[in-house]
């Protein structure tokens, strides 16, 4: 079985259309795929429909990425990825929250182009915008750069005009850890901390918070094979994730063109990802035959 947990469509920041998404983990053989965009729901129906369409192809399991703020290693905030799978959409204070956090991203990346345009930069915030689709982001202004001929690559540009704490770099006010946490399982989904150890996007999720929500009863799980995760984070975060119980997700965090990881690169134990899906409540995976 190859379980993908973790991608992205042009419904946030990835390159693939949600239908071809679908195709692209059908043409890699998955059997399971997450669709994770960031702060929004959008690209479910047209995933769905798509998975339906698809004899042969995978398992549909809708998700998100929700951006957070926890508690970093030096006691300062810090921006924390947290992924909910399988809840419901409809809970209205959920729903409401990501509606505020894709309106942050809004003003946010137009501080940024503004900031940039202001120094020279041939961007403008309302073709971006207009272009980026329900959940701006970053790397809709890096790709922005390279039409520019700024940067070559979209990875250029995170290198420094982008980066985080970078020059050009605005924070957003991203939901509190925990608040994220109890919201997800309020609604129904799993819980589950994206990416804690990727080390070279800035500072890290302190490790106590991490305990602090295993402890807590509501997290559901940690991702631990993650393309930005040394074999030894890995191992560190699979050690807690054992401790208390959590579910262990491997995921690629594909973004189509966006980046260089190919769909599948890192997959889920299935006994892991039948452990996620007995723990949701919310909507259930869909499966390419009508099957539940
Ligand atoms: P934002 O959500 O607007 O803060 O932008 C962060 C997003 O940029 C993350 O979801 C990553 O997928 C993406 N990102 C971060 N670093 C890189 C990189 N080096 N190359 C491509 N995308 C990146
Ligand atoms: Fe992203
Ligand atoms: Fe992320
Ligand atoms: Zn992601």
């Amino acid at each position: 079985m190859l379980i993908d947990l973790h991608t992205h469509s042009t419904s946030s920041d990835g390159t693939d259309t949600p239908a071809e998404l679908i195709a692209a983990a059908t043409a890699a053989g998955l059997d399971v795929v997450a669709l994770t965009d960031h702060d929004t729901t959008h690209g479910w129906d047209e995933a769905q429909a798509a998975v339906e369409s698809t004899p042969g192809g995978p398992i549909l399991v809708r998700g998100m990425e929700m951006s957070c703020q926890g508690r970093g290693e030096d006691g300062d905030p810090v921006t924390v990825h947290l992924l909910a799978y399988l809840f419901d959409p409809t809970h209205t204070a959920f729903a409401q929250e990501r509606s505020r956090l894709r309106a942050e991203r809004e003003v946010r990346l137009r501080r940024m182009i503004d900031l940039m345009a202001a120094d020279g930069y041939d961007v403008d915030a309302d073709t971006i915008l207009a272009a980026a689709g329900p959940s701006a982001g970053r790397p809709h202004l890096a790709r922005a750069l390279v039409a520019a001929g700024v940067v070559e690559t979209v990875n250029d540009a995170f290198a420094d005009l982008l980066k985080t704490g970078g020059k050009y770099y605005v924070e957003k006010a991203d939901t509190p850890l925990d608040v994220a946490v109890a919201m997800v399982a309020e609604a129904g989904g799993v819980p589950v901390i994206a990416h804690a150890r990727a080390r070279t996007r800035g500072r890290l999720l302190h490790t106590d918070h991490i305990l602090e929500l295993a402890r807590g009863g509501q997290l559901g799980g940690l991702e631990v094979d993650h393309p930005d995760h040394s074999p030894e984070d890995a191992d560190a975060l699979r050690a807690i994730a054992e401790r208390y119980g959590l579910v262990v997700t491997g995921s690629s965090d594909y973004h189509g063109t966006n980046k260089t990881t190919p769909i599948g690169a890192r997959t889920t134990a299935v006994d892991q990802f039948e452990k996620l899906v007995a723990k949701a409540a919310g909507v259930p995976p869909i499966h390419p035959d009508g099957r539940r």
